[in-house]
């Protein structure tokens, strides 16, 4: 017997899939064959061996991360990712062209500043990061030692619809929102990173899917635990990994593969988002805040006509079972996380209660 669970609309951490928790619930006292739980057992052993050589390979099935690329799992979330790429990318005399299109591009651009050269490529905060700069935006610093991109600004509701062309220069993307949303082809990018707890699994692990050759750049001198190459040449063995982290990241990533895969995936994220936006472009009492164009297909964000009727949205859509909807502050209003684990049910489910508010509201 199921617990009851409401639709959960949060930014992150996010939805799992139901199946993924009740086979970690399952296998929470002892692991099949193993008789303790992941969380006893060593790092090191046969068991966790398999488990993250197994997350790995179903990652780079899923993905299709060509050989060349190595895929780490690491700690620190996201954020710490904004200090690593600039220790280990930004080499000396070179620039870090950083395209801002939110907040969290910001914070990556403020860590990089304390590192070495940095340069704004665009950046779209006059409109109010209402949309993603077109490649013809794009200032380049010819020979810049990376470009940084945020393929899903979570807070403000937008996504890339294009990958940006950067010639010979490495392709940097947090991609922590929208990993694995859609089909993604990794040999664009230099490096790939992604905190887990939005679209692969619990907080705590950190994907990075880096480019092996630019390991070469990471200098003896950073600290171990922020060094690419030291972590690459352990296996993400370094030091003991997340474990429970990576066991969920696991199941995750086998319950994608027998979704069907990303562009199964991004079908069913696609028809989530439309109907969405639909009803938002419906009538004027909803006011969606990303252009279209730009618009997210994760974090679906608008306002509504007062403050007023957006904090009762909030307190209905809450009694009636709708969690997490309250907008980030910079943007206010409501803000509709759907990422993959999330049922199109509770969409569906979400744009009728929408239609009922605006008939009694509007
Ligand atoms: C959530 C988020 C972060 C921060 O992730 P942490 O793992 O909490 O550091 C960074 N970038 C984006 C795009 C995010 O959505």
């Amino acid at each position: 017997m199921s617990a009851h669970r409401i639709y959960n609309f949060s930014a992150g951490p996010a939805v799992l899939p139901v199946p993924v928790l009740e086979e970690a619930q399952r296998d929470l006292l002892a692991l099949p064959g193993v008789g303790m739980s992941v969380m006893e057992i060593s790092h090191r052993s046969k068991p966790f061996d398999e488990i993250i050589h197994t997350a790995e390979a179903n990652l780079r099935r899923l993905g299709s991360v060509p050989d060349a690329y190595k895929v780490l799992f690491l700690q620190g979330g996201a954020s710490m990712q904004f200090s690593s790429v600039p220790l280990n990318l930004l080499t000396a005399g070179a620039t870090g062209d950083y395209i801002l299109t939110g907040d969290w591009s910001k914070k990556a651009l403020k860590e990089a500043k304390k590192v070495g050269a940095t340069a704004v490529a665009a950046s779209t905060e006059d409109g109010g990061f209402k949309r993603i700069p077109a490649q013809s935006e794009l200032t380049l610093t010819p020979g810049a030692a990376y470009v940084h991109m945020t393929s899903n600004n979570t807070i403000f509701g937008t996504e890339y619809a294009y990958v940006p062309e950067t010639g010979d220069v490495p392709l940097v993307n947090d991609a922590s929102s929208d990993i694995f949303s859609r089909p993604i082809d990794v040999s664009k990018f230099g490096l790939i990173y992604a905190g887990a707890q939005k679209n692969l699994g619990p907080s705590g692990v950190t994907l990075v899917i880096v480019r092996e050759d630019l390991l070469a750049r990471s200098a003896d001198s950073l600290p171990s635990m922020l060094n690419y190459k030291t972590m690459a040449g352990a296996g993400s063995l370094y030091n003991t990994p997340p474990v429970f982290g990576i066991y969920i990241l696991g199941l995750v990533l086998k319950w994608m593969l027998a979704q069907g895969g990303l562009e199964a995936i991004a079908t069913v994220n696609d028809r989530k988002a439309k109907t969405l936006y639909d009803e938002l472009d419906r009538t004027e009492f909803w006011r969606p805040h990303a252009e279209p164009g730009s618009r997210s297909a994760m974090n679906v964000t608008f306002r509504l006509p007062t403050e007023e009727l957006e904090k009762q949205f909030v307190k209905e859509a809450t009694a009636a079972g709708f969690d997490g909807l309250k907008g980030h502050r910079s943007v206010g209003g409501l803000r509709v996380s759907i990422y993959n684990a999330f049922p199109e049910a509770g969409v569906n489910a979400l744009v009728e209660f929408m239609r009922e508010f605006e008939r009694r509201n509007g």
